[in-house]
């Protein structure tokens, strides 16, 4: 369900808005939020990602030699899901996508909801991501 009050997405924001992501925010336009599901010593590392309202995260690429790529659980709010060359999906609670390696994409929030999903690192040889070029404003506000 959309809603741009902090206060009612926690409360559907089942698996935790965590700490503000400051190790990764030279990469998001807008305030995201991590929480660690896992550690990567568990074998596969989860977690849930947050997004303000307007929140996105730059372009990138998740690289890899042989396997890779990461897998989006939606988990609460509503946000958008982008790849080179095709037309936003739109993401609710239940949307599941899967990225595959070598794939130039973004995610993020709607402009009018907050949005959290699960980011699932899947596991491959050379894994590596590549930041590139913010998503333009003209093309977000036209979602
Ligand atoms: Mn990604």
């Amino acid at each position: 369900m959309k809603t741009m009050s902090r206060e009612e997405f926690e409360k559907q924001n089942l698996f935790g808005t965590g700490m503000e992501n400051t190790a990764f925010a030279k990469f998001f336009v807008g305030q995201s939020f991590l929480n660690p599901l896992t550690k990567p010593e568990d074998g596969l590392f989860l977690a849930n990602v947050t997004f303000e309202p307007g929140c996105r995260n730059n372009w990138h690429i998740h690289h890899a030699v042989k396997g890779g790529g990461q897998i989006l659980v939606c988990t609460a709010g509503e946000g958008w899901y982008q790849e080179e060359g095709k037309e936003a999906v739109s993401l609710v609670p239940g949307t599941v996508i899967v990225i595959p390696a070598g794939v130039k994409h973004w995610h993020g929030a709607k402009k009018d909801s907050w949005f959290s999903h699960i980011a699932i690192e899947v596991s491959g040889e050379g894994c590596k991501t590549e930041w590139c070029e913010p998503v333009a404003d003209e093309a977000y506000d036209r979602l």
